[in-house]
């Protein structure tokens, strides 16, 4: 039976990859939660009846157009912007924006694939969506990023909206950003629709906890992998990769549960200080002067610089919390995490890890929190964004923190569960690719073809 769910799974693999010919960051999504769901086949042979894998890997909708802006030298540029509407079983679409050079449909399939499982998990009615653009926000002015995301949004207008599609920003599209797009929506539509998208400006709508919420939640989500251990971040050696929105709030967290982060990086390299990343300035660099995490080095002279990012890994150290960018950590440097001495790998980047080194993850006891569910919380308060907007109300910090928590315990829970129940205990991979695709199921056998 085993063997027959394999081979199942694989015939739709192989379909996909024969559909999507060289999208190797979509085949890769795919295989991963693919091959978890073999025990599922098993089990419950409904959901092959119902050709759920066959459906749920196309997307329901997949958008690209043209994005022309013109620079600061009067120069007409021509961008592309995808929005990828992957599933609406749950709810509304949902999912964040990435502006970066290497946007193409296979990076953006892939997104919004994770995403639906992700948003699954956190129990929240939200469906799978992701969108971006090869644009490269990187030394360009505040006119140009204005410019160019008013034309994104001219376009992406069209097919968006609060019951629609939501999206929210990822890599390149933070707060400033989101605040140029809600400007342009609200001109075109003529109208305030608050939910349109999440991760606003506290000023109009944003909610408190929202910048906060991937990285804290990740730390929520690690504390739980270490509770369920007998042990803690307190004095814990912790290397976050990354320097933007996600690793700032994982370094918060995990220095205010007594641990000591002692490396973070950006796209050039990274910083070691042994004594402890002194977070002020790294939010400083990175959020208010927008420069290179290289500086930091002018201003704290007992921390070290290292060019490039894939040494950041070699550090011993006791967790390790990816927060940069997909495939990040490939075998050779899953296999120097192991020789220094790392227990818990928790993914605060989406993808992070390549399939080589969650097998030597899994193979060596490291304790491993995959990406869809460590990194939830994100999403998780943007949907909460979404019931504010609604509701017409705005929720105290406490409030919306406090519930980020209790989604993250229970994305742990329900992900050990699932892993109990479907034969791999303590396998957070099948956990949380079960428990994710589960909701999703039901609900597309409930809904009919
Ligand atoms: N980009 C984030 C993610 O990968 C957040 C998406 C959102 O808030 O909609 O989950």
């Amino acid at each position: 039976e085993l063997e027959a769910a394999q081979a199942y799974v694989n015939e739709v693999y192989e379909a996909v990859k024969k559909r999507n010919p060289g999208e190797s960051e979509f085949h890769q999504a795919i295989k991963e939660i693919l091959d978890s769901l073999v025990p599922v086949f098993v089990q419950n042979p409904k959901y092959k009846e119902h050709a759920i894998l066959e459906r749920i890997v196309e997307p329901e909708r997949l958008i690209t157009f043209r994005v022309p802006w013109v620079d600061d030298q009067g120069k007409v540029q021509v961008n592309r912007g995808f929005r990828v509407q992957f599933s609406s079983a749950i709810g509304p679409y949902k999912g964040g924006l990435r502006f970066h050079p290497s946007v193409n449909a296979s990076i953006i399939k892939f997104l919004g694939f994770e995403q639906i499982f992700k948003n699954s998990l956190t129990g929240l009615p939200i469906g799978g969506g992701k969108g971006g653009s090869d644009f490269d926000p990187k030394g360009k002015s505040d006119l140009e990023v204005m410019r160019f995301t008013q034309s994104f949004m001219t376009e992406l207008s069209k097919y968006i909206g609060p019951d629609i599609d939501v999206p929210a920003g990822d890599i390149g599209v933070g707060a400033r950003e989101i605040g140029y797009m809600f400007g342009q929506y609200k001109r075109i539509r003529g109208g305030n629709e608050a939910g349109v998208l999440t991760g606003k400006g506290l000023l109009y709508g944003g909610s408190l906890a929202r910048t906060e919420a991937t990285g804290y939640g990740l730390v929520y989500f690690a504390n739980e992998m270490l509770a369920s251990k007998g042990d803690s971040f307190e004095g814990k050696r912790v290397v976050v990769s990354g320097s933007g929105n996600v690793s700032i709030y994982a370094i918060e967290k995990a220095q205010q549960l007594g641990a000591t982060v002692i490396a973070c990086s950006d796209s050039n390299g990274y910083i070691y200080d042994k004594n402890g990343i002194q977070l002020d300035t790294v939010k400083r660099l990175k959020e208010v002067d927008r420069k290179r995490i290289k500086e930091y080095v002018n201003i704290h002279p007992t921390a070290e610089y290292f060019e490039g990012c894939d040494q950041i890994w070699s550090i011993p150290c006791d967790i390790a919390l990816p927060c940069a960018t997909q495939n990040e950590i490939n075998a050779e440097s899953a296999r120097k995490l192991v020789e220094g001495g790392v227990k818990y790998v928790a993914e605060g980047a989406n993808m992070p890890s390549t399939l080589e080194a969650i097998d030597i993850y899994l193979q060596n006891g490291v304790y491993f929190g995959p990406a869809k569910a460590a990194n939830a919380g994100g999403v998780a308060v943007s949907a909460l964004e979404m019931s504010q907007n609604s509701a017409r109300l705005a929720w105290s910090f406490e409030e919306v923190d406090d519930k980020l928590k209790q989604i993250m315990k229970n994305i742990y829970n329900n992900s050990v569960q699932a892993a109990e129940q479907y034969g791999h205990p303590g396998n957070l991979v099948v956990g949380s690719n079960i428990a994710g695709f589960l909701k999703v199921a039901d609900i597309m056998v409930a809904q009919g073809v």
